[in-house]
């Protein structure tokens, strides 16, 4: 039973209110004793008014630093690139003991870009909640999305710190399950899992719009060819992927060259007619697919990631 005259956060502030903010603010009021109040902070009138008008926070500020004042938990829910930004601007009115958290899909330069403005003793225990959908905005957010992913948590000072702890408890009470790692092996794994991928997305995408015999309503009216997925992936928010691959080049960088070593092997394959590399590749590529089903990270049904809210996109970010 929850026990709202207790909760374990007095007051949560989120700095950024878009998809991952808005639902964490979902999530937390589905709990009931995580937080007592939420208030919170973006760039623009716009987002704050349609915030406090869909009951995500319960006071809106122009500024991240008014928001954060007297704030217990401090979510920086904003693109990678504005959060060493937003930690100058709070560092000097954090209360002393509040927890500072970010949810940002890089990890290594974030530490470096907002460590330095957080003052001592406060908890800076950096997150990445691998949960998310296309959609952006204080309106696209939903209690569910993050029930059964994963959050990594990168505490500096290992999962023992006591604020790591009490943060890992906040996200599992969102639905999440928690995993402690490192911010360079955080960057490396989701190089390969999420960056990759939506780099690819990305560029195939714009690679089939920009093929002359391919005309515009080909590529939609034959698009359940594997193409729509692309699309529905390449539909993210331009500013944050902008972030990511400028913040996460080595890790990206890397992979990106592993993967081009894949792909000669595979168009080598296909000139050669040597069918049994093919079969072989593809075999294996099914059954990851499936290990991440069996894993419960995504569903079998074949219109996975077209039916809204109910599948949150599997791996994201
Ligand atoms: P979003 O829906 O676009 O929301 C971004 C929020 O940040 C908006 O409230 C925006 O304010 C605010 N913002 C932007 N610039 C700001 C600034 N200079 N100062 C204060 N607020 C600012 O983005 P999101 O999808 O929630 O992503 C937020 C973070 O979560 C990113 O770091 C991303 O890497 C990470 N993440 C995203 C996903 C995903 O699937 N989307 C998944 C996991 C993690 P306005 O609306 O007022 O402009």
């Amino acid at each position: 039973m929850a026990d709202t005259t207790h909760p374990m956060f007095k007051r949560l502030a989120l700095i950024g209110i878009g998809l991952i903010g808005s639902s964490i603010s979902h999530a937390a009021r589905r709990h009931g004793a995580l937080v007592g109040e939420i208030v919170g902070s973006s760039a623009t009138e716009a987002t704050r008014t349609k915030a406090l008008e869909l009951g995500l926070i319960d006071k809106a500020y122009a500024t991240a630093a008014e928001a954060a004042q007297n704030a217990d938990l401090i979510i920086v829910c904003t693109p990678v690139g504005v959060c060493g930004r937003v930690a100058q601007e709070i560092g000097p009115h954090l209360s002393p003991d509040a927890i500072v958290s970010d949810v940002g899909s890089v990890k290594t330069s974030i530490v470096a870009d907002m460590a330095p403005h957080l003052p001592a003793g406060v908890h800076f225990v950096p997150g990445h909640p691998i949960a998310g959908t296309e959609q952006s905005g204080p309106e696209a957010g939903f209690a569910e999305l993050f029930d059964g992913r994963w959050c990594i948590l990168t505490p500096p000072d290992g999962a023992e710190q006591p604020a790591a702890k009490k943060l890992a408890a906040f996200w599992t009470g969102l639905g999440a399950k928690v995993e402690i790692m490192t911010p360079e092996h955080h960057d490396l794994v989701l190089a390969i899992t999420s960056h990759l991928p939506h780099l690819i997305a990305f560029n195939i995408v714009n690679t089939a719009e920009h093929l002359k015999r391919v005309t515009d309503s080909e590529v939609i009216k034959f698009s359940a060819g594997g193409f729509r997925d692309f699309t529905r992936i390449a539909a993210s928010d331009p500013t944050m992927w902008r972030d990511v691959f400028l913040n996460n080049k080595e890790a990206v960088l890397h992979m990106l060259k592993r993967f081009g070593e894949d792909l000669s092997a595979l168009e080598a394959a296909i000139r050669a007619d040597d069918g049994a590399t093919l079969f072989k590749r593809f075999a294996e590529a099914r059954a990851i697919r499936r290990g991440i089903v069996e894993a419960g990270q995504d569903i079998a049904s074949p219109d996975f990631g077209r039916s809204g809210k109910a599948v949150p996109n599997s791996g994201k970010r």
